[in-house]
């Protein structure tokens, strides 16, 4: 095993971290993490840290789970990958079945990808292709509608979609033009409109722009609840209903991305679940192998998938995928973590610290420089800001976010703010008593770099 600084140094020297500022990073020696253990990570100096992001938004059972890998082991004494490209294998097979019989129904075809990114890519060319299937003008149809602040991932097709300035605008030249409503989860509202008033605009923009520019829509995208990259903002029960009637008025298919909300994060398996919403199309990814292996699926209507059949020569193929589409070791994982699901109670436990992070959401509400708190199910978002009444943010070049993290670890705590907003991520299987050590040294480190 090669020592600490060998590893640092070839990190350094070679490595480029996604979403990260390389020329800062470079002098903060953040840990390298050589293996985990329930919900620990354990890095190349034997410091144990509590994964307190779930391994950023995706890990649902902890670490080195007995049941998961032993069915990854299982299957790699078999065969790890072979491909989908018309030939089937044995545990996409199972999965699709399972992941049927889970999601709201009608949802019975699943098609594989990799990531929650390629996910969201597959199903916006499946709804383009659909409306080219019945007629529709592909040159006319090509109009998708998403949230403001919104984030589906980073290819350049999501991006299109995506809304968070910071990430997004230096890509703009880039991008296929999609029309935006405005996310009814804001914080800080437009100048002169109370919350009310401001819900009430969302809901007369959203229904306006959809009357008006129904003809060009091909697909409707959105996070279901809460939208997570852009800082956790929840959306207040009702919207995504609404968002449904509307869409079925006017036959525009329902993209659900449940990239994030999904395996159980919001209290239910899937969002959707929440407001008996049916999507015509259901992107899922992160949490779908229990945070193992990168796995993404979108599941299809009838109605979408058999707009798709028709004699080869007819041009209706879904002429889309991945060399490793439907990858046998990420498809016996995703099996075993669904199962465990059940045999673990998992959403039960997702119950019991949902209240308690509830109870932590007051006593954070007291702290001088937490402006809002927005919580749904076993995720937590603390927006700092200068003044409070003002909903002032703190200076960028502060990263106060950042500063919090840095505090954190000293606690052996590692948590991943998005901006100002510290977001609190258990893992969705975590014991009580560990969401406890996670909750106080989050305090901690918030009371460590602003004492108030
Ligand atoms: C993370 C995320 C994605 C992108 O998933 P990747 O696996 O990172 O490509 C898409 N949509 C939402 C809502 C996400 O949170």
């Amino acid at each position: 095993m090669p020592t600490t600084a060998e590893l640092r140094h070839w990190d350094l020297a070679h490595v480029w971290h996604p979403f990260t500022p390389m020329l800062e990073y470079a002098d903060e020696a953040t840990p390298i993490i050589v293996a985990g253990d329930g919900f620990d990570l354990i890095d190349s100096d034997g410091r144990r840290y509590l994964d307190g992001t779930s391994s950023l938004w995706c890990n649902v059972h902890g670490h080195r789970v007995p049941e998961l890998d032993q069915a990854l082991k299982d299957q790699i004494d078999r065969i790890s990958h072979s491909t989908l490209l018309g030939l089937a294998n044995g545990p996409s097979a199972e999965l699709a079945r399972e992941l049927v019989s889970r999601a709201p129904s009608g949802l019975n075809h699943v098609f594989y990808s990799d990531d929650g990114a390629t996910a969201v890519e597959a199903a916006l060319k499946m709804a383009f292709q659909y409306h080219a299937h019945r007629g529709a003008d592909p040159q006319q149809k090509n109009l998708f509608v998403s949230l403001g602040d919104a984030y589906h991932g980073d290819t350049v097709g999501a991006v299109s979609l995506g809304g968070i300035a910071a990430f997004h605008r230096i890509f703009g030249s880039l991008l296929f033009p999609s029309l935006k409503v405005p996310t009814p989860g804001a914080y800080r509202l437009p100048p002169g409109m109370s919350r009310e008033q401001y819900l009430q605009h969302c809901d007369e923009t959203l229904e306006r722009s959809l009357e008006e520019h129904h003809d060009r829509i091909a697909g409707f995208v959105i996070e279901p609840l809460v939208q997570g990259a852009a800082g956790m903002l929840t959306h207040p029960h009702g919207y995504l209903k609404r968002v449904r009637e509307l869409t079925s008025r006017y036959g525009i298919p329902l993209i659900a991305d449940e990239v994030f909300v999904g395996f159980g994060r919001t209290g239910t398996l899937f969002a959707c679940e929440q407001e008996s919403v049916v999507p015509d199309l259901l992107c899922i990814a992160k949490g779908l192998t229990g945070g193992y292996l990168p796995l993404a699926a979108t599941l299809a209507t009838d109605e979408i998938y058999n707009a798709f059949l028709d004699v080869p020569s007819a041009g209706k193929t879904f002429y889309h995928g991945h060399t490793y589409t439907g990858n046998q070791l990420g498809c016996a994982v995703a099996l075993a973590s669904c199962r465990l699901l059940d045999s673990n109670r998992v959403l039960e436990n997702v119950a019991l610290n949902q209240r308690i992070m509830q109870d932590w959401a007051e006593h954070f509400r007291d702290h001088p420089h937490v402006g809002d708190i927005r919580q749904c199910g076993v995720i937590l978002a603390l927006e700092l800001v200068l003044d409070r009444d003002r909903q002032s943010p703190f200076p960028a070049d502060s990263r106060i976010g950042h500063q919090i993290t840095l505090a954190a670890m000293q606690q052996d705590v590692l948590i991943r703010p998005v901006g100002d907003v510290l977001v609190v991520m258990p893992a969705p299987a975590m014991p009580q008593a560990v969401l406890q050590r996670l909750l106080s040294a989050t305090e901690h480190a918030i009371r460590d770099v602003l004492p108030g």
